[in-house]
């Protein structure tokens, strides 16, 4: 519990509030932020370091506020990931996709304002919705957390909210959307209106692709579809499948007139010139980057199938299909206690989401096989 004085003017709506975060605990297997467990190579690192020492005498001068040579690199990037190649005005970056999505709130949400999402998904979209007062919507995805897609276009039409936001693959289910289930929220977006808004006004759709490298090989990425559609933006990082969590770089691709709009929000000189250095060394070796994620696909399809084979008081347990770099299993009806089980065998892995599931990063062989062990224990323990 956080011990704020109540002698604070804190803001009535964050009293008793808690800062977020997964627990950081020093433990031998670390399953827990979906992170990529493999370390830059050392030519990597060395390429790192010399562009932020190239750097550093300019440490004295703001850096570049529109880091123009970083959006340049992330059309690059999208035009060999995705096959589509965006102009540095429909690209943009910030410290991590959390910062982005916080300027996308700020711009398009905000006091009157609604966003949508589909639960379960991740937990800091209510927070962005808090921080901006913005107010935050939910609708239930299926039991397989597959999204009801009648429900969620009906639910555009009827909240007229200014953001839907969807999850692609989704967290902490690993659940992926089709490009016609995107296509068809796109459509419904286009024709619904704004709550509070002028007359003309539609929603934009938000496509977080935090982990979307992950995804089955040749499935297409959202951003194919921004040329032809002025209200999608698509999220990206370099925090998962990228190996750069430590760096915090997001990136957002979309049209000019969503670029433009967050360029209002920023904070001026927001990405520091290391930022932006160490990112471009970084994406100088996309290659090297990404060469583990085919091994952390195989990792994945490896453990969801280990894991479906196991039992929890005799009956099997229920893995969700993923495209991620991590794999959400239940039910227990006592989640708690397999969570604290694992930990007490230095595993820290995920309680997060609807009650009785839990959530396993993929982590090196190792820590994999460390992971089932330790599973192996506990469940015999809960037999
Ligand atoms: N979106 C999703 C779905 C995530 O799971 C995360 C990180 N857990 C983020 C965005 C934020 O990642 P980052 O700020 O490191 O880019």
């Amino acid at each position: 519990m956080s011990a704020i004085p109540s002698n604070l003017p804190l803001r009535n709506d964050l009293i008793g509030e808690e800062p977020y975060g997964a627990p950081q605990l020093d433990v031998p297997v670390c399953l827990n932020v979906n992170e990529n467990p493999y370390a830059p190579n050392p030519d990597v690192c060395d390429d790192i370091a010399r562009r932020v020492r190239d750097i550093a005498p300019t440490l004295n001068r703001y850096p570049d506020r529109e880091h123009i040579a970083l959006r340049r690199a992330f059309s690059d990037y999208l035009a060999k990931e995705s096959d589509t190649r965006l102009a540095v005005d429909q690209l943009w970056a910030a410290n991590g996709s959390n910062e982005i999505m916080l300027q996308i709130f700020q711009a398009f949400g905000g006091p009157g304002r609604k966003a949508l999402g589909f639960a379960p998904t991740y937990s800091m979209y209510p927070e962005y919705a808090r921080d901006t007062f913005t107010q935050w919507v939910t609708v239930p995805r299926n039991d397989d957390f597959t999204l009801n897609i009648e429900r969620a276009v009906a639910a555009i039409g009827e909240v007229r909210p200014s953001i839907v936001l969807v999850t692609s693959p989704n967290n902490p289910t690993g659940t992926p959307l089709s490009m016609d289930e995107t296509t068809q929220l796109l459509e419904a977006c286009e024709q619904a209106s704004v709550d509070g808004a002028a007359d003309g006004v539609h929603p934009i759709l938000v496509v977080d692709e935090a982990y979307v490298e992950f995804r089955t090989p040749g499935v297409p990425s959202a951003v194919t579809l921004i040329d032809k559609h002025p209200n999608i933006a698509v999220s990206r990082t370099m925090s998962k499948a990228f190996a750069f969590a430590g760096a915090r770089v997001g990136y957002v691709a979309a049209n000019k007139g969503i670029i433009d709009s967050l360029r209002i929000v920023r904070m001026p000189y927001h990405l520091s010139a290391v930022t932006q250095a160490a990112a471009l060394a970084a994406l100088e070796h996309t290659d090297e980057q990404l060469s583990t994620v085919a091994h952390l696909r195989q990792t994945r399809e490896q453990t969801a199938a280990w894991l479906a084979q196991q039992t929890y008081k005799g009956a099997a347990l229920t893995v969700a299909h993923s495209e991620s770099n991590f794999v959400y299993f239940g039910v227990f009806d006592d989640r708690d206690f397999i969570f604290r089980s694992l930990l007490e065998r230095g595993v820290l892995i995920r309680d997060v989401g609807p009650d009785g599931w839990l959530r396993v990063c993929m982590g090196t062989d190792d820590e994999m096989a460390r992971f089932r062990e330790a599973f192996s224990e506990v469940l015999r323990l809960a037999e």
